[in-house]
């Protein structure tokens, strides 16, 4: 890693189901999920604290469990219990690194995994401990980005990280569209107003309405991560509401 010094004191980092599933359709890939655990390990060894908000995408969505013919609610709550799994991978993985990690969960899971108490886990980010947010919000019809938000504005966070496939946002799909251009900065009103698909309506506007600064990125670029916290404003895209 580079020498630079990180100006993040405190981030949270959201990474999708998806993040840790690799070239796989489903599941965990334990190589990818050994990468995420070391990138972490380098940013707490540059001095951040570390929350993460981790999604269950690769396993069950509730939607998608909807559109099958299941009941809705029921489908969240099984979304919900696959980002706990999520959440104890990763934990194995980083304390495997080397580190110190807790898993808080939105709803109980006692026996697995701490529940959620606010003051607890700023407690264990101050003492240096990664701090795995499970099962969301708690509730259903709602999604991970959302409790990225709400997590990382409740906890202090100086920066929500969004980790993606792709380096930033697009003005269209490049995987589609060679000719489409990546923003290094937006307002989240912009993001809001030309309906950009970063996180949905609900995570934007609370960080908006928070003041929390938002990079997206691309997770699959190693050093990227540590390059974000030490402020390199060539890395994805920016969203925050101050207009340049
Ligand atoms: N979910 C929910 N409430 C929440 C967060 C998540 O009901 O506050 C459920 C919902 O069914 C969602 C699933 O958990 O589809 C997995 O979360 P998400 O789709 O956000 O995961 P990701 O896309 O980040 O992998």
């Amino acid at each position: 890693m580079g020498d630079e010094k990180p100006v993040h004191r405190r981030i949270l980092l959201k990474l999708s189901g998806e993040a840790l599933m690799g070239e796989a359709d489903y599941g965990i890939e334990p190589r990818v999920i050994k990468r995420l655990a070391s990138e972490i390990a380098d940013l707490i060894a540059a001095g951040v604290e570390v929350a993460v908000v981790v999604g269950g995408g690769n396993i069950f969505r509730g939607a998608g469990l909807a559109d099958a013919g299941m009941d809705r609610v029921t489908g969240d709550q099984m979304g919900m219990l696959a980002t706990v799994m999520n959440a104890l991978a990763l934990q194995d993985a980083v304390e495997h690194a080397g580190l110190t990690a807790r898993v808080m969960s939105a709803i109980r899971v006692n026996q697995v995994c701490e529940d959620y108490i606010r003051r607890r886990a700023i407690r264990h980010l101050e003492k240096g401990r990664v701090v795995i947010f499970a099962a969301g919000t708690g509730n259903p019809f709602f999604t991970t980005d959302s409790a990225a938000s709400l997590r990382a504005i409740e906890i202090g966070a100086d920066l929500l990280l969004k980790a993606t496939k792709v380096d930033g946002i697009y003005s269209a799909d490049p995987f589609r569209d060679p000719g489409a251009e990546r923003y290094p900065h937006l307002t989240y009103d912009e993001v809001i107003d030309r309906r950009l698909a970063v996180m949905d309506t609900t995570a934007i506007v609370l960080c908006r309405d928070n003041n929390l600064p938002l990079r997206v990125f691309d997770i699959g670029r190693p050093g990227d991560l540590h390059r974000i916290v030490c402020d390199d404003d060539d890395v994805g895209t920016l969203v925050d509401n101050r207009e340049r």
